[in-house]
C-alpha cells in the first residue's frame, strides 16, 4: 500500500436485500492493530428478511442464463479489485495477517470468481444426460429423458476466521453458490466484520451493475450466536456452506439434521493432516525434511486447516535427526500474532493438553503471551496416540506432534487409527515404493487429498482439487469446498421426461 489511500471506516450495518440496515445493539471489532469499530448486532428478524428476499430472488436468479451469472461473478471480482487497498488495510488490521498475505488471498478470491465464470460458461458441470425416446421399443416404449443439474435455492454461508477473503464473504462457497444460480445469505464472521462489510459493498455494487434482484446477496453481521442458529434453521435455506471449527460446525450440522426438512450442511472443519516419513526418504534427507516441516507448520502462525500437525517418524538415529532438525528450526521462529484472542486462548489450552500427559515428551515449549503464538513441539509413540483420542484433536496454531513408530507394520496400524483428514502426506524415495503401496489404500480411505513429497499447506484452486474428506475433516465426504467440483454442492439433478421443444431451457439441449 502507498499510504495515500484513505482509511476505510466501516459503517457497521447489515446488507439486507440491497439496503444497509442497522439495529440498536452493537458489538465492537477486536482488531490486532488499528482502530476498534462498532458493528450492529444481527437479529432473527434480519435473518428472516434476508432469507425471504433470497427466495424471491431465486425466481429470477435461479433461471438466469449462464452468461448472466458469469458476468455477475466477473463484476464482483472487478469491484473487489477496485477496493483492493482498502480491503488489505482493514483485513490486516482485523486479522493481524501481513498485507502481502492478504494481497495474495485477494488474488485467489477474484481468481476463484473468474474461474467459476469460465466454468459455468463451458457447461460441462451440468452433466446433461439425454436418453432419447424409443417409441418402438418392445415390450414398452421408452420416454425421452433429460437429466440436468439445477440450483437448489437460497444458500447460507459461514466463512472462517483464517481466510477473511478466500473462505469468507465472497469466498469459495459464495462463488460456487452464485455460479450455480443460488442466492446467498452470508453470516459475517465476528473476527473480520469490517472486511466482510467492504467485500459485501463490492457484491452490492456488482448486483446493481448487472441489474439483478437485490435479494441475490445479503450479509448479516453476527454479534450473537442466534444469528447463525436461526439462519441454518430457516425453512427457506436449502443448504449451508460452512468453514470453521469442528465444535461450531458440528453444532450447526446437528441443527440442520434436526430441522423438519433436513438440509445438507457442507462443513469444512479442522484436521491434523498427518505426514508419514518413510525410511528411504529419512536416510536420504532427514534434516531437510525436518526443516521443511517446521516451515510448513509455522506458516501463517500455523493457522491453516491443512497445517501438517503430526509427523509419523520411524524410531532410530535417522528419525532422531529429523526431530532434531525440526526442533532447531522451530526454535528460530519468532512469535506471530494470532487471528483472535479466542484462537490464542484455544492454542494455550491445546499446549496445556499435551503438557499434562505423561505419555507425551516435550521437545520444545515456548511461553505464550497475549494474542501471539510461538511454536511448540511434542513427541509420543503410536500406542499412546491410539489410546488417547485428545492427542488427535486439531490445535489451531504452530504446534507439532511427532509420533515415533518402530517399523512399517506399526506405521500401517497407526494410519488405520487416524480419523478423517483433509490431507495425508507420504515422504518417500524410490526404495520406499513397497511400503508406500501398502500405506496408500489406508490413506485414501482417510483423506480427501493424498500428497507425496510436499507439504499440504497451499491449496490449489483447480478442477482436480479436493478439499474435504471423511468426518471430522468435513461433514460430507462426497464434496469439496475448493475447486470447480465444489459447485456440485449447490445443485441437484432433475430429470425432465418428454418435454416438448418449447419447454427446453438453454441448459437442457
Ligand atoms: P469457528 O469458530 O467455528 O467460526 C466459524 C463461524 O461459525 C463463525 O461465523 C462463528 O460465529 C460461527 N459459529 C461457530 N460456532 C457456532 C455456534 N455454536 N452457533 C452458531 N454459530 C457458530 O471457526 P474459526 O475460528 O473461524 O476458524 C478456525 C477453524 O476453521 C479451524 O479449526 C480451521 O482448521 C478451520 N478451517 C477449515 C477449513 C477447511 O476448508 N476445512 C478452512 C479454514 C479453516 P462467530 O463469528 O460468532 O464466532
Amino acid at each position: 500500500m502507498d499510504g495515500m489511500t484513505p482509511a476505510f471506516t466501516p459503517h457497521g450495518k447489515h446488507l439486507i436485500a440491497g439496503e444497509w440496515v442497522a439495529t440498536q445493539a452493537r458489538f465492537p471489532s477486536e482488531p490486532a492493530h488499528g482502530p476498534v469499530h462498532s458493528f450492529s448486532v444481527g437479529t432473527p428478524d434480519l435473518v428472516n428478511a434476508a432469507c425471504e428476499a433470497a427466495e424471491e430472488a431465486f425466481w429470477s436468479y435461479g433461471y438466469s442464463t449462464r452468461a448472466e451469472r458469469a458476468a455477475f461473478l466477473t463484476a464482483i471480482a472487478d469491484e473487489i479489485e477496485a477496493r483492493a487497498d482498502a480491503i488489505t488495510q482493514i483485513g490486516s488490521q482485523e486479522t493481524g495477517l501481513p498485507e502481502a498475505r492478504l494481497q495474495g488471498e485477494r488474488g485467489r478470491t477474484t481468481g476463484q470468481l473468474r474461474l467459476f465464470a469460465d466454468h459455468i460458461l463451458k457447461g460441462a458441470y451440468l452433466d446433461l444426460r439425454h436418453d432419447p425416446a424409443l417409441p418402438e421399443r418392445k415390450p414398452l416404449p421408452r420416454p425421452d429423458l433429460r437429466l440436468v443439474q439445477r440450483p437448489i435455492g437460497p444458500v447460507a454461508v459461514f466463512g472462517a476466521s483464517n481466510f477473511p477473503l478466500a473462505f469468507s464473504t465472497a469466498g469459495g462457497d459464495t462463488a460456487a453458490a452464485l455460479a450455480a444460480g443460488c442466492p446467498v445469505v452470508v453470516k459475517g464472521h465476528s473476527a473480520h466484520p469490517g472486511t466482510g462489510e467492504i467485500v459485501a459493498e463490492a457484491i452490492h455494487a456488482a448486483i446493481k451493475t448487472c441489474g439483478l434482484h437485490p435479494g441475490v446477496f445479503s450479509l448479516i453481521q453476527g454479534g450473537k450466536r442466534e444469528v447463525g442458529t436461526t439462519l441454518v434453521q430457516h425453512p427457506l435455506i436449502k443448504a449451508v456452506g460452512f468453514t470453521g471449527s469442528l465444535g461450531g460446525g458440528r453444532a450447526l450440522f446437528d441443527l440442520c439434521a434436526a430441522r423438519p426438512e433436513p438440509i445438507p450442511f457442507f462443513g469444512e472443519l479442522g484436521s491434523v493432516n498427518p505426514m508419514f516419513v518413510l525410511p528411504g526418504a529419512l536416510a536420504a534427507r532427514a534434516e531437510a525434511m525436518g526443516k521443511g516441516w517446521a516451515g510448513s507448520l509455522t506458516m501463517g502462525a500455523g493457522q491453516f486447516c491443512t497445517n501438517p500437525g503430526i509427523a509419523v517418524v520411524p524410531t532410530g538415529a535417522e528419525g532422531d535427526s529429523f526431530v532434531a532438525a525440526a526442533t532447531a528450526a522451530l526454535k528460530e521462529v519468532a512469535p506471530q500474532v494470532m487471528l483472535t484472542e479466542g484462537i490464542a486462548a484455544a492454542y494455550r489450552a491445546g499446549k496445556e493438553r499435551f503438557e499434562s500427559r505423561n505419555t507425551v515428551r516435550t521437545l520444545l515449549a515456548t511461553p505464550q503471551e497475549g494474542r501471539s503464538a510461538a511454536p511448540n513441539l511434542y513427541e509420543t509413540d503410536a500406542e499412546a496416540y491410539l489410546q488417547d483420542h485428545a492427542l488427535g484433536e486439531e490445535v489451531f496454531g504452530p504446534l507439532g506432534l511427532v509420533i515415533r513408530v518402530p517399523g512399517q507394520e506399526a506405521m500401517a496400524v497407526l494410519a488405520k487409527g487416524f480419523e478423517g483428514q483433509l490431507t495425508a502426506t507420504l515422504h518417500m524415495d524410490e526404495g520406499d515404493l513397497a511400503d508406500a503401496r501398502a500405506l496408500l489404500p489406508i490413506l485414501e480411505r482417510k483423506a480427501g487429498r493424498v500428497l507425496v513429497n510436499g507439504f499440504p499447506t497451499g491449496v490449489e484452486v483447480a478442477d482436480a482439487m479436493v478439499h474435504g474428506g471423511p468426518y471430522p475433516a468435513s461433514t460430507n465426504f462426497g464434496a469439496t469446498s475448493v475447486g470447480t467440483l465444489s459447485i456440485r454442492r449447490f445443485l441437484r439433478p432433475v430429470c425432465f421426461q418428454d418435454l416438448p421443444e418449447g419447454l427446453l431451457g438453454e441448459d437442457m439441449v
